[in-house]
């Protein structure tokens, strides 16, 4: 059966491997090109990167040659880009004009106003973008992002609080894991048995993200969401998983039972088309009053679900809750393959 060619650009970095992982044997998709930096391009994968994962090493690719990230060379009608924020800024315009569609992680092109950040469950229908950016960049392909992943998690979240109520103000901590930094990261010597308060860029990043993912594409241009939101960021020595403590301001001061019933109800568009890596429920709802925690909630659901508990009344801003998701997987590699998967339902994607 035919499955629509991809290029993984940093294939060898945090991201970049849990797209390959993701894509190996994916129904839509088949990896046809690996990059990396030319430190590692011309080398095989395998010879190039230290594989971090935990299963198969490597997918059964690790013979694979990498290639540098050049679009005259390793161009596919679909990009999967895991590219630091500066390489980016160069490289993805370069495969957007040549007619791939990229599928970003970087924080690049998040804000411009007509490139969709995404989430499939919170705005689908901001893939309108896309024709926006194609006219006004002379482009026949184009550059699709997802949110920063502490951003991710949040929204949603707070996408079916939006919808059912509107939210009006958000005050959110998060406490981050060591793999939000790539690799190598924060020094272990500088994280274990602590807590940093300061991840770069990182909460102006939460707080226009949050606005521009839950504001509407009226006419091709975006209206963002009128709502305030403070982020205090955290680094902490966990593995994977981002947890959040979140306090909303909803219209109306619903209840928390309220609240419960409204995101246990939620059955986004990825969910009712079943896309293959749509969660069966996009928010798990724990009753546990020490749930949900990193290291037993995470993984559930191949990373591709966040987590909500302890749902109740908070004296400042009306309600308040714990939440919980993955960084690497809904926060990055995942999240960009679900892109493609609804760019591919909507049509977009032949
Ligand atoms: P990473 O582990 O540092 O990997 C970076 C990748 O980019 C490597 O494959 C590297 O190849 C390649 N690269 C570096 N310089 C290059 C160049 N000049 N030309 C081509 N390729 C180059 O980073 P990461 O954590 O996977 O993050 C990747 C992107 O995803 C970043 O934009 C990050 O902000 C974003 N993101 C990360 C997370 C997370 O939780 N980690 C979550 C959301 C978004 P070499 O091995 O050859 O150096």
């Amino acid at each position: 059966m035919y499955r629509i060619p991809v290029t993984v650009l940093g294939a060898t970095g945090v991201v970049g491997q849990r797209f390959v992982r993701r894509l190996a044997n994916h129904p839509l998709f088949e990896i046809a090109h690996l990059t990396a930096s030319g430190r590692s391009s011309g080398k095989r994968y395998q010879d190039a990167c230290e594989w971090r994962l935990e299963g198969d090493a490597f997918m059964g690719l690790g013979d694979q040659v990498l290639e540098d990230s050049d679009p005259s060379r390793a161009l596919s009608p679909v990009v999967f880009s895991a590219l630091d924020t500066e390489v980016a800024r160069d490289l993805e315009p370069t495969y957007a004009q040549a007619g791939a569609l990229v599928f970003s992680n970087a924080a690049t092109f998040r804000m411009d106003p007509d490139v969709p950040l995404l989430v499939p469950e919170v705005n689908p229908d901001h893939l309108a973008l896309l024709e926006v950016q194609r006219e006004r960049r002379g482009w026949t392909g184009g550059i699709l992002t997802n949110p920063n992943c502490t951003t991710t998690v949040l929204v949603m979240a707070l996408a079916p609080l939006h919808e059912a109520f509107g939210v009006e103000a958000v005050l959110m901590t998060s406490m981050q894991a060591a793999s939000g930094a790539g690799y190598p990261g924060v020094s272990s010597l500088d994280l274990m048995g602590n807590v940093i308060p300061f991840i770069k860029g990182e909460e102006p990043k939460v707080e226009v993200e949050t606005a521009k993912l839950l504001g509407r594409v009226q006419g091709g241009q975006l209206r963002e969401a009128p709502i305030v939101v403070s982020a205090l960021c955290h680094r902490v020595p966990v593995l994977d998983g981002h947890s959040e403590a979140v306090s909303v301001k909803l219209k109306g001061d619903p209840s928390p039972e309220r609240v419960r019933e409204v995101m246990a109800a939620w059955c986004p568009e990825p969910q009712r088309l079943r896309l293959t890596s749509a969660p069966s429920a996009p928010i798990r709802l724990h009753e546990a009053e020490n749930r949900p925690q990193v290291r037993r909630d995470v993984e559930m659901d191949f990373g591709m679900s966040v987590h909500v508990g302890r749902i109740r009344r908070c004296p400042v801003l009306g309600i308040k809750f714990s939440l919980l998701g993955h960084n690497t997987e809904r926060g990055a590699a995942g999240g960009s393959v679900l892109n493609a998967e609804l760019a591919h339902a909507r049509g977009v994607l032949q």
